[in-house]
C-alpha cells in the first residue's frame, strides 16, 4: 500500500465549499494526484475543544458552523461522508498517552474540514473521520500528537490539518484588489520556509517568531493543524506546495503536501 501524505490545507472562507477559484482548482488538481485513501482524517481549526475528541457518528452530520450573512446555498450544503469505525479505535490506540473521548453527537465534519474536502472528494465516497484540537494544550502536544498518528499514512489513511497559517479575521479586508498586509506576507513567506527547510522546532514555537507571528496567529486554532501534519512528516520526505496566496489581505491559503 503506498505512504498517503499528511498535507495542511489553508481553507479561507466557508464560501470555498461551493466556489470555483484558483484555490478550489489547485485542491482538485492536487486529488488527481494522490492515490485513492481508505480513509481521511481530518484535524479542523474549528472543532477546538477541551480534551481531544474524535467523532464516531456513523454518518457524521455537516455543521454550518458560521454565521448568517452567507448564503442560504451554504446553509443546505450537505456532506455525506461516512466514518470508518476501524480508524477511530486505530486512531485512540495510537494516540495513547493521550486520551481521545468519543463523540457521538455534539459535532460532525464542520466547514474547516469540507470546504476542502467538497473539491478533494467530491463525491464523499472515502470515508472521513474527525479529531478534534485540544485548546488546553500547548503547541507541542498537537505535534507530537502528530507523530504519533504518522503511522496511519502507511495504512492508507490521508492525515488532513486544515486552517489557516495567517489568520487575523478582526483585521480582514474584502476590498477588491486590497493587497495583503506586509506582516501577513512576511510570515506566510517565513513558515513557507521553515517549512521547506524542515525546521520543526520553530514552527512550533511559532510564538518566538515576534510581532509578524503575534499579528498572523492571535489565536492558535487555525495554526495549530499545521502541526499535526508536519508531526507526520518522516526523515526526508519533501513539503510541496499545493497552492499559495492571501485573501481579504490576512488569511493566508498556503496549503502544501508532505509526499510519502
Ligand atoms: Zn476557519
Amino acid at each position: 500500500m503506498p505512504i498517503m501524505p499528511s498535507a495542511f490545507f489553508g481553507h479561507g472562507s466557508p464560501m470555498n465549499t461551493i466556489a470555483r477559484n484558483a484555490y478550489t482548482e489547485s485542491w482538485r488538481r492536487y486529488a488527481g494526484t494522490l492515490p485513492v485513501p481508505r480513509a481521511i482524517l481530518a484535524i479542523s481549526a474549528h472543532w477546538y475543544t477541551p480534551g481531544t475528541w474524535i467523532g464516531v457518528a456513523r454518518r457524521p452530520p455537516t455543521i454550518h458552523d458560521f454565521n448568517s450573512r452567507f448564503p442560504p446555498q451554504l446553509f443546505e450544503y450537505v456532506y455525506p461522508a461516512q466514518t470508518d469505525a476501524e480508524l477511530v479505535e486505530r486512531v485512540i490506540e495510537l494516540a495513547q498517552p493521550v486520551a481521545v473521548k468519543r463523540d457521538a453527537t455534539s459535532w460532525g465534519i464542520d466547514h474547516g474540514a469540507y470546504s476542502i474536502l467538497a473539491h478533494l472528494v467530491p463525491n464523499a465516497d472515502i470515508p472521513v473521520v474527525m479529531l478534534s484540537i485540544d485548546r488546553t494544550r500547548p503547541p507541542r502536544d498537537h505535534y507530537e500528537l502528530g507523530a504519533r498518528l504518522a503511522p496511519l499514512r502507511g495504512e492508507g489513511v490521508l492525515i488532513m490539518g486544515s486552517g489557516n497559517i495567517v489568520h487575523n479575521l478582526e483585521l480582514s479586508d474584502a476590498t477588491p484588489g486590497a493587497e495583503p498586509y506586509i506582516w501577513a506576507r512576511r510570515f506566510d513567506e517565513l513558515v513557507h520556509e521553515l517549512l521547506a527547510a524542515g525546521d520543526h522546532a520553530a514552527l512550533v514555537d511559532y510564538h518566538r517568531l515576534g510581532p509578524d507571528a503575534r499579528l498572523s496567529v492571535p489565536t492558535p486554532e487555525h495554526y495549530l493543524p499545521l502541526l499535526y501534519t508536519i508531526g507526520a512528516q518522516r526523515a526526508g520526505q519533501a513539503v510541496t506546495p499545493i497552492v499559495e496566496g492571501l485573501d481579504f489581505r490576512s488569511g493566508s491559503m498556503l496549503s502544501v503536501s508532505i509526499a510519502g
